[in-house]
This record gives C-alpha cells, structure tokens and sequence, in this order.
C-alpha cells in the first residue's frame, strides 16, 4: 500500500534489522524500542486489524506461534514477555498495516 512504512520496509525500501522472515511473515527490531527488547512481527499482506478477512486468520496465528521462539531466541522468554496489538489513534497506533508488538527483557 502507497506510504505504508510497513509495507516499505517489507518491500526492502526501508531497511530493518530483521529477525525471522518467510513468504507471508517478516520480524525485525523496533526503530524505537520501548523496551530492552522490542520486536515487531509485521505480515507481508498490507490489511488492518478493523477489516481483515477469514484469510488473514492465518498469518495472525502464525505470529503468536511464532512470537515464544522468537523470545526465547532474544533471551527474554524466561523472564516475561508482553505481546501487543495497539488498535486506532487512542490507544498509540501510528501505523495502520497490522501488526504485533513483543516487548521483554526487564531486570526482574
Ligand atoms: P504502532 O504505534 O502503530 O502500534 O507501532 C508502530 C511501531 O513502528 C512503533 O513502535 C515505531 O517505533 C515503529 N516504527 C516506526 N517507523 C519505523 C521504521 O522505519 N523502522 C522500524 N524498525 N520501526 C518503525
Ligand atoms: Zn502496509
């Protein structure tokens, strides 16, 4: 989609620091982490959260399956992990092009 960041740094126009990618998925760092460690896992497919379809279903699955490895691959599992999908303006969405935030890494 025309001007979605997202989309740009799926389409390697932006790059990022990318943790896992396959065909409908891509992972990679926050530019501006909210914690010691801040991921986002971000679906190739440009849809948002207020009209996804019976065909999104899948890859939103495939992100909470996903999102434990990727924990455990960044050393946060053990210590608590949030996962996080903020939904419109109010509540701090910037970027409307789903997407899942997993943020760790506190000192207990
Ligand atoms: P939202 O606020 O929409 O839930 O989350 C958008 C997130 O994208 C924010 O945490 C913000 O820091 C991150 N972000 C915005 N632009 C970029 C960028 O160009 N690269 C990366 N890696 N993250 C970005
Ligand atoms: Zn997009």
């Amino acid at each position: 989609m025309n001007n979605c960041i997202f989309c740009k740094i799926v389409a390697k126009e932006i790059p990022s620091r990318v943790i896992f990618e396959d065909e409908k998925l891509l992972c990679f760092h926050d530019i501006k982490p909210s914690a010691p460690v801040h991921v986002l896992l971000v679906p190739k497919k440009h849809f948002e959260w207020q009209t996804l379809g019976a065909d999104d279903l899948g890859v939103i699955g495939q992100m909470y399956s996903i999102a434990p490895k990727i924990a455990k691959e960044l050393g946060v599992y053990d210590s608590g992990f949030k996962l996080i999908v903020n939904c419109g303006e109010g509540a701090g969405q910037t970027i409307p092009h789903f997407h899942l935030h997993l943020l760790g890494g506190w000192v207990n």
